[in-house]
């Protein structure tokens, strides 16, 4: 029997888009413009724009059928009705609220359950998930396992809860909790997955206290095909049986559709808790829209109903993981530092390594960053210093742990060659990484600084070719 060992697009292409290609000097002058910071780079100067998995997916033709059945009245559509019976299917929640994507089911869910004085647990917060946290007034904290925060170290479960180092604390601390957030697969850490047995055990502990715990469930899809790749008696059950037992260990979920929904916009929070549902609600009104569309229009909902079904199928999975490791193994191969294993939705290159003769200070996960979008028109996003890091008194940088540099995969895009050529570019500023020089923060915002703040070199020259 044939067992092709290609693992291919489970998928063809039936519309194409345009792909912008253009001299370098050309990407020197945007780059210029949007002073280093490619978050202020038109998408038209980027050839692969691997920037965000986040609403860049392609949609599939039930998708685009399932737009056309938007039904946009204003109370109680339709389409309200199919992604509800779709979310409650997959969460098993009680109240499935809409929201139009993950930071607006934040800002809700910590505006009431958040504030000052709290503390928010989680393996490790997302920028927009702690920056909601702190925007409340209440703390952030990160109880990751040790490995998760180690680029070098291999392990099958990077995104874990250190169990006991999180047990200790809540003992001294759990009236400041309110509820627990677990990241899946966590993003910062790498996109790195979380496994069932440390997801029950966390729930174990947060019961004696009788903590809510919510999942931040983005990459909920991806999640849960690699429990069913990597932990021990997973491997018979679909990936729906699985992602359907994550939620249900939990009590409530936040979830940016935008990902795993295969949305290019749209998210919910799904809680199963009368009386926090009945506050969510009353926000969501003020904020979002009336409760059975929460800022989406009927199409969106339609068109996520259908995402979240076909992100579950497993020959998708299959290559989506497969594809995602396919570009990991190659840049491992040639020695490019990287963050180890590969991530689902990400292969994030291990910055601080990368540009091993630059202080982390001196910003070395932009550096890398701006070397790609100039020699190979690639965009991606740092997730390091600039993201998490913050500006002291004396001008200085506050490091944060790591300096990563996300490649992330929009799902359904991009094809083998398109990755063969991010490879490739990649290698070349592998191999000329000596010349690369820091960079400095010369303005900033106060919140989530990453997307507005502006640089400037220190001492070279980027543009130069
Ligand atoms: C994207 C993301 C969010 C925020 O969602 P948006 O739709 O971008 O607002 C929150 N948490 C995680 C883990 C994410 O990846």
């Amino acid at each position: 029997m044939f067992q092709p060992k290609t693992i291919i697009e489970p998928f063809r292409v039936k519309v194409v888009e345009p792909l912008p290609q253009h001299p370098r000097s050309v990407r020197a002058e945007a780059l210029k413009d949007a002073r280093f910071n490619i978050f202020a780079v038109p998408a038209e100067k980027v050839t692969i724009d691997l920037m965000t998995d986040s609403g860049t997916s392609a949609m599939s033709q039930e998708q685009w059928a399932a737009v056309m059945r938007g039904d946009e009245s204003y109370a109680g559509a339709r389409s309200f009705f199919s992604f509800k019976k779709t979310v409650q299917d997959l969460t098993g929640m009680g109240h499935i609220i809409p929201v139009h994507q993950g930071r607006a089911a934040e800002k809700i869910l910590f505006s009431i359950m958040g504030g000052e004085g709290k503390v928010i647990p989680a393996n490790t917060h997302f920028d927009t998930t702690r920056a909601n946290v702190e925007f409340s007034g209440a703390e952030a904290l990160d109880f990751v396992i040790e490995e998760g925060l180690d680029p070098s170290i291999e392990h099958p479960f990077k995104g874990n809860v250190d169990i006991q180092k999180l047990t200790a604390w809540l003992e001294k601390n759990h009236e400041r909790v309110p509820l627990m957030v677990l990241t899946v697969t966590n993003n910062s850490g790498g996109g790195q997955p979380v496994s069932l047995e440390n997801i029950r055990q966390t729930r174990e502990v947060l019961q004696r206290w009788d903590i809510p715990l919510f999942l931040d469930s983005a990459r909920f899809a991806e999640n849960a095909w690699f429990i069913k790749m990597r932990e021990e008696g997973q491997a018979g059950r679909t990936p729906r049986e699985i992602a359907q037992e994550m939620f249900r260990l939990c009590d409530g979920a936040m979830m940016s559709a935008k990902k795993d929904g295969f949305g290019n916009i749209g998210g919910f929070l799904a809680i199963n808790h009368d009386e926090i549902a009945g506050e969510c609600r009353n926000l969501l009104i003020l904020t979002e829209g009336f409760p059975t569309y929460g800022g989406l229009a009927g199409r969106d909902l339609e068109a996520l109903a259908v995402g979240l079904e076909e992100v579950l199928d497993e020959h998708y999975l299959d290559y989506r993981i497969s594809s995602t490791a396919y570009v990991w193994h190659h840049l491992d191969r040639l020695g490019v530092p990287l963050l180890r294993p590969a991530g689902g939705h990400a292969v994030y290159l291990d910055g601080r390594a990368f540009l091993s003769h630059l202080d982390p200070a001196e910003l070395p996960g932009q550096a890398v960053s701006i070397a790609l979008f100039l020699e190979g028109g690639i965009r991606v996003c740092e997730i390091g210093t600039v993201m998490f890091g913050s500006t002291r008194e004396d001008g200085l940088q506050n490091a944060s742990p790591m300096d990563l540099v996300r490649l992330a995969i929009p799902r359904r895009v991009y094809t083998q060659s398109h990755m063969d050529y991010v490879v490739e570019a990649v290698a070349y500023v592998f191999d000329k990484r000596k010349e690369l020089g820091g960079l400095r923060i010369v303005e900033e915002s106060s919140a989530l600084r990453h997307f507005t703040c502006a640089f400037e070199p220190i001492g070279w020259d980027p543009l130069k070719a």
